[in-house]
C-alpha cells in the first residue's frame, strides 16, 4: 500500500482522525482499508526481499511484526497524538508491561503512584519486584513526594491522569521538568483524557500510552493498546514486541480504525454528558459527594482546567447509605450497562468494590480515598436527559 504524502498535522483533531494514514485508495479503488488477514508477504525476488528485511526498504515480512492494516491505525494514533513515532498492542497491559520490561533492567528505579489502573499497580507490586527493579509508589496527588522521589535517581517516571475511580489529576508539566532534569523517561497513561482532552507529548513526556479497548476504539467490541512518542524509545519497544509477540491483530486494528473515526464526536459529547449528569448527581439529596475534575469542588479542579481541553467521560459518585443503597439503584437502572470498563458509545457503571479494587480491603480503600458507596459511571452518547431521567428513577427507589 503506498501512501499519498498528505500534510495532517495542522488540521484538526477529527480531520486527523479520519484522514491520516489513509487518504490513499486500496485493492480495485477501495475507499476503506482493507483487513490485511495474511501472516505472510511474499516477494517475487531475493534481493528485494532482502531489502525489506534489512530495512533498506518499506514492507512486511511477517505479521507479527508488522502489517498494512496495523500499520494504519498506528499511522493515525501517531497524528492524534503528535508522536514522531507510534507501535500498537494486543491490548493495553501488554503495552504497559512492554513498556516496562523494555526500559527497565535490574537494579533500575521507577517512580510512580498508588492510584494506577490495577493491572499496572499488580506489575509493580508483584512482578517487577521479582526481576530485581525497585518501585516507589507514592500518593498520588502528592507531588513533593514525588519530585523527592525522582530527585533519589530513576530509569522511568510512570504517571496516569486522570486515576481511576476518583479521577485525581497530576500536574504533569511540573513532574515531567523534574524528571527530565534528573535524566529519567517519563511515560503518561493517557486512557482516561484521550488526544481529545489531553496531550502528554505536548506538556513534554517520552511516551503516551492508551488502552485502545476504551474511548480508541469506543464500542466495548476490541482491545488493544497503543504507544506513542519519540522515535528512539518506540524503536527500542517495537523491537521488545516483536519479542515478546503481544502483537494487534488486523480485525481487531480494523475495528479501531472504524471506532477511531468518530473519537472527536462522541468524546466531546461524553464531556458535556459528564458534567452535566455530574452537576445533576451534585444536587441529588441521596448523593454523597461527586468526583469530577470538571467541578469547582474536586481538589484536582484547578490543574486540570489548565492542563486538560476537556474534563472527560468518566466520573464517580458516593450515595448516602453506603453499598446497600448502591445496589439498590444499579439495579434499577435501565440504560446502563452494570459492567467493568470504560470509554463506550453506551454508559457502563459499576462499584469499585466490585470492579477495579474488589481485591482491596475496606481499609486500603479507605486509604485510596474510596467510599464503600462508590459508583463509577462512564457515560456514553446517549440522549442526557435520557441518562438523567433513568438515573432519576432509581434513585428514587431508594
Ligand atoms: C483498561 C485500562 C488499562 C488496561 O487496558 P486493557 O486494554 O484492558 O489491557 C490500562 N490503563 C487504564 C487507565 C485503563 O483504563
Amino acid at each position: 500500500m503506498s501512501k499519498k504524502e498528505t500534510n495532517l498535522e495542522n488540521l484538526g483533531i477529527g480531520t486527523k482522525a479520519v484522514w491520516s494514514g489513509s487518504t490513499d485508495t486500496y485493492y480495485k479503488g477501495s475507499t476503506q482499508v482493507p483487513i490485511v488477514n495474511s501472516v505472510t508477504f511474499a516477494y517475487k525476488d531475493v534481493d528485494t526481499w532482502f531489502d525489506v528485511a534489512i530495512g533498506k526498504k518499506e514492507g512486511h515480512i511477517y505479521s507479527r511484526n508488522t502489517n498494512p492494516t496495523t500499520d494504519v491505525f498506528e499511522e493515525k494514533m501517531r497524528v492524534l497524538e503528535g508522536a514522531e513515532a507510534a507501535t500498537s498492542f494486543s491490548t493495553g497491559m501488554a503495552g504497559i508491561s512492554n513498556i516496562l520490561l523494555t526500559f527497565l533492567s535490574p537494579n533500575d528505579r521507577v517512580v510512580s503512584i498508588k492510584d494506577t489502573y490495577g493491572g499496572t499497580s499488580v506489575l509493580f507490586l508483584e512482578f517487577l519486584p521479582r526481576f530485581g527493579i525497585d518501585v516507589e509508589l507514592c500518593e498520588t496527588t502528592d507531588h513533593d513526594a514525588l519530585e523527592r522521589e525522582i530527585k533519589k535517581g530513576c530509569k522511568v517516571v510512570y504517571l496516569e491522569s486522570p486515576t481511576n475511580p476518583t479521577l485525581k489529576v497530576m500536574d504533569l508539566k511540573r513532574l515531567i521538568k523534574v524528571a527530565h532534569d534528573h535524566g529519567a523517561i517519563v511515560v503518561v497513561d493517557n486512557t482516561f483524557a484521550t488526544p481529545v482532552n489531553q496531550k502528554p507529548l505536548h506538556l513534554g513526556a517520552d511516551l503516551v500510552l492508551h488502552s485502545a479497548t476504551k474511548f480508541i476504539g469506543g464500542h466495548s467490541d476490541a482491545m488493544g493498546g497503543i504507544v506513542c512518542g519519540k522515535k528512539e524509545l518506540i524503536d527500542k519497544l517495537f523491537h521488545f514486541r516483536e519479542i515478546t509477540g503481544a502483537t494487534l491483530h488486523a480485525n481487531t486494528a480494523s475495528l479501531l480504525i472504524r471506532g477511531l473515526k468518530t473519537l472527536e464526536l462522541r468524546v466531546l459529547r461524553q464531556n458535556e454528558s459528564a458534567m452535566k449528569l455530574s452537576l445533576y448527581l451534585q444536587t441529588h439529596p441521596k448523593v454523597e459527594e461527586v468526583f469530577y475534575p470538571g467541578l469547582e469542588s474536586h481538589p484536582s479542579h484547578s490543574i486540570a482546567k489548565e492542563q486538560m481541553l476537556g474534563f472527560g467521560g468518566v466520573f464517580s459518585f458516593s450515595l448516602k447509605g453506603g453499598f446497600e443503597n448502591v445496589k439498590i439503584m444499579l439495579n434499577n437502572l435501565k440504560l446502563a450497562h452494570l459492567a467493568a470498563s470504560l470509554g463506550s458509545v453506551g454508559t457502563l457503571i459499576g462499584p469499585p468494590k466490585v470492579t477495579s479494587h474488589v481485591e482491596a480491603t475496606e481499609e486500603e480503600r479507605k486509604q485510596l480515598g474510596i467510599p464503600e458507596g462508590l459508583i463509577r459511571c462512564s457515560v456514553g452518547i446517549e440522549n442526557i436527559e435520557d441518562i438523567i431521567e433513568d438515573f432519576e428513577q432509581a434513585l428514587s427507589k431508594i
